[in-house]
Parts: structure tokens; C-alpha cells; sequence
């Protein structure tokens, strides 16, 4: 049966095409640094690209490519790249398509280093960005200039839970054909497709939901079109930001039950998100799924599924934060998100406690916002674990 017939969880196991000459049902560890030729012809068509074959892991490795076959299967993509990590992939993303006096368009809840690899070193050579609510089209229009190479963003958004609509900023990128990267890392390709919504490049820290089980650092890009896959597949082996097959062999594992893990940590996350909402110390809860989220609409259009992540906001700021965090006994006071384990932090005091007050207010990062990664164990235990820690706030 041909990938392209599959349904979601079949493709899960069986897209990446890999026939083992043993009959292996798992994709091998090929760790090896390098590949025997089979002739000085062989090398030299290899290293022209007019052959397959492995060259160099740092390049391409045969467990890593099963791996890029498979997220790139999933996202309906040409092709994928491993990277060492998400920022391997941001930083990969940067350097293949912006230059000295070039600029970026991107929005301001972006993943903390995603902007501070920007502000702090690309800048150093002369990339200019610009940080807007990209959830307001307009804006968006306002920001492109005449040297706007590049248009980034991340939906749903660190820790605002806020969306962009992804076919309409294409539309507007594309107009002025400037290729536009998804950071798709919040929904994995089980929940949001955006080479389908008209992007050019899906990034993924699979850290996080694709692996799932804290237990790896690793990240990916696919590419819409060959172009786009060559160029970048070109920088990240130049900048030396692959992945190792040991990890690609792990992240492989852990993609398998991407599906039935994402179902069970949004059926609890759907629960937890009603809880909050209900619950006399709890100001505000953002969440897809509610239709209290001001963008619910264009997340049942562009997402097939709200996800797991939940951002709430304590009555009583700093204070009430910490104080929760200090309570929580199930969950993990950890930053990170998308494991089978539920994590919980306070951006406030914890992940964006260096932002100015003016920055964390354009960010949409308020004093008692706190941040949930909901796992897959059992609802009642993380209801009560919440409940036992906001009593004590
Ligand atoms: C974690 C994360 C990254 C960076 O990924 P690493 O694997 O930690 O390098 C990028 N974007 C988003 C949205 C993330 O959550």
C-alpha cells in the first residue's frame, strides 16, 4: 500500500519506506559516521547528487532518512531534515533565507530563543526584524517592507495561546513572494497540516510532542518543494546541526503513538480546560477548545483538534503563581511541553522573567499566567493535583 493511501496512525508506522535487507521491523541505528563507495564512479555520482547513496552522517545517514521520510510523509511535505534540536531547525530556517540587510517579519509571543538567536546574533550581521500580532492581518500587510525575505510564526503561540490564521498570512506573504515558515511544534502534524494551509517550510522541535517522552532533544523542517529541501538541506549540513542516529532511532520510537497520545492528553486537556474555567481562583483560561478563546473559530478551521496546552491567569499575580508551583505534586515543574507526563510552569517567575514589563505585556504575558502541558495519566489524578495546589494559592 502507497503512504499516500494511509490513514494518520497507519502512516505513523509505515510511511518512512525503509526495507531492511534482514527483515528488521525496526528502522536500524546505522552508526556510522561515513559510507564505503562502491567505486570511484559510484562516489563521484553520489557527491553529484545524481545517485542515491550515503555519504557522510552529517549530511544524510539511512536511520535519520527513515525518520525525515516519515514527518515529511506526515506533513504532506517534498522532503525533511533532521536537525540536532528545534533551534538547529530555527537557526537552519534563518541562515537559508536571510542575508545582511534582509528582514523578517514575525510575531511577538515567539518561542524565547527563536527571538533571542534573532535579536542577539543574526542582527549582529545585519538582519532586521520586525515583531507584530500576526493574528491581525493588517498588521501583517503593514509589517512586509521592500527587503522582507522571510515570514515566521508559531500557532498556536508560546504560552499566549494565540492563533494565526495560517492561509491568510500565506496569501499575504506569497503576494509579494516571500516564502513563509509554520512552527508547528504546539499541534505536530496530527492536529495542523501547514504545507496544506500554503506554507513553504513546517519546523518542529520533536522534543516535544513527536518524541514525547522527555527523553530527547531533536528537531525537524519540511520542505514543500525540492528547491526549498535542497537549500536547506545544504545549510544545516554546512552549520553542522544534524541529528545522531541514536536520536533519530528514539524520536522514531516515540513518533509510533503520536496519535493515540495526542487523543488521550486532549480528552484530559478538554477536562482540565472546563475545570479552570469553573474554578473561583482562576481569572481567565485560554485554551482552543473553549468557546470562550477568541480565536475558537479559526481553530476548528485550521486545527483538527484544540491539543493539549492550556494557558491560564491566577487572580493574584507573581505571588499566586509561585505559590501554585511550589503545590503541584503530580504535576512537573518543568519548562517543555508535549510528553505523556503533565508539566506546569510560570513564565512570569520562570521562562520570560528577564522581559521587561513592556515587553512581557506586547508578548501577552501577564503576571499570573501559567502554563499547562497536559499528559496522558489519569484526568481525575491531574484535576486533583490542580485543585489541591490552587487551594493553597
Ligand atoms: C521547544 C521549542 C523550540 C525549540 O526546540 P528545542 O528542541 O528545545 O531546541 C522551538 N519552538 C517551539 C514552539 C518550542 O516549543
Amino acid at each position: 500500500m502507497s503512504s499516500e493511501k494511509m490513514g494518520f496512525n497507519s502512516k505513523l508506522i509505515h510511511a518512512g519506506d525503509f526495507e531492511d535487507e534482514l527483515g528488521s521491523a525496526t528502522t536500524p541505528i546505522y552508526q556510522s559516521s561515513t559510507f564505503k563507495f562502491k567505486s570511484a564512479d559510484h562516489g563521484a555520482a553520489c557527491f553529484a547528487g545524481e545517485e542515491d547513496g550515503y555519504i557522510y552522517t552529517r549530511i544524510g545517514n539511512p536511520t535519520i532518512g527513515e525518520l525525515e521520510n516519515t514527518v515529511a510523509a506526515l506533513e504532506n511535505g517534498f522532503g525533511g531534515i533532521g536537525t540536532s534540536s528545534g533551534m538547529g531547525a530555527v537557526t537552519s530556517v534563518y541562515m537559508a533565507y536571510l542575508g545582511a540587510g534582509e528582514h523578517m517579519v514575525s510575531h511577538n509571543a515567539l518561542y524565547g530563543p527563536s527571538r533571542a538567536v534573532m535579536e542577539s546574533l543574526f542582527s549582529k550581521f545585519g538582519v532586521e526584524y520586525s515583531y507584530i500580532d500576526t493574528t491581525d492581518l493588517k498588521q501583517v500587510k503593514e509589517a512586509i517592507r521592500p527587503n522582507t525575505k522571510l515570514l515566521y510564526i508559531e500557532t498556536p503561540a508560546n504560552p499566549t495561546i494565540g492563533i494565526t490564521d495560517i492561509e491568510a498570512v500565506s496569501n499575504i506573504a506569497h503576494e509579494f513572494g516571500i516564502p513563509v515558515c509554520v512552527d508547528n511544534t504546539f499541534c505536530s502534524p496530527y492536529l495542523q497540516n501547514p504545507l496544506d494551509l500554503g506554507a513553504d517550510i513546517v519546523l518542529h522541535s520533536m522534543t516535544k510532542f513527536i518524541n514525547g517522552h522527555a527523553d530527547i532533544v531533536a528537531g525537524m523542517l519540511v520542505a514543500k518543494t525540492e528547491e526549498d529541501h535542497k537549500l536547506l538541506r545544504g545549510v544545516m549540513a554546512n552549520m553542522g546541526c544534524n541529528m545522531d542516529p541514536h536520536q533519530a532511532f528514539m524520536t522514531r520510537r516515540g513518533l509510533k503513538t503520536l496519535g493515540i497520545r495526542i487523543d488521550r492528553a486532549q480528552d484530559n486537556a478538554r477536562k482540565i480546560a472546563d475545570f479552570l474555567e469553573k474554578h473561583p481562583k482562576v481569572e481567565w483560561v485560554k485554551y482552543p477548545g473553549l468557546e470562550s478563546h477568541p480565536q475558537y473559530e479559526l481553530a476548528k478551521k485550521q486545527m483538527r483538534g484544540p491539543g493539549s496546552m492550556i494557558s491560564f491567569g491566577l487572580k493574584n499575580g507573581i505571588e499566586a503563581g509561585k505559590v501554585m508551583m511550589d503545590n503541584v505534586k503530580l504535576a512537573l515543574l518543568a519548562v517543555s511541553l508535549g510528553g505523556i507526563e503533565t508539566l506546569i510552569q510560570h513564565p512570569a517567575s520562570m521562562t520570560h522573567a528577564k522581559l521587561t514589563e513592556e515587553a512581557k505585556h506586547i508578548a501577552g504575558i501577564s503576571d499570573g499566567l501559567v502554563r499547562l502541558s497536559i499528559g496522558i495519566e489519569d484526568v481525575d489524578d491531574i484535576m486533583e493535583d490542580l485543585d489541591q495546589a490552587l487551594g493553597k494559592v
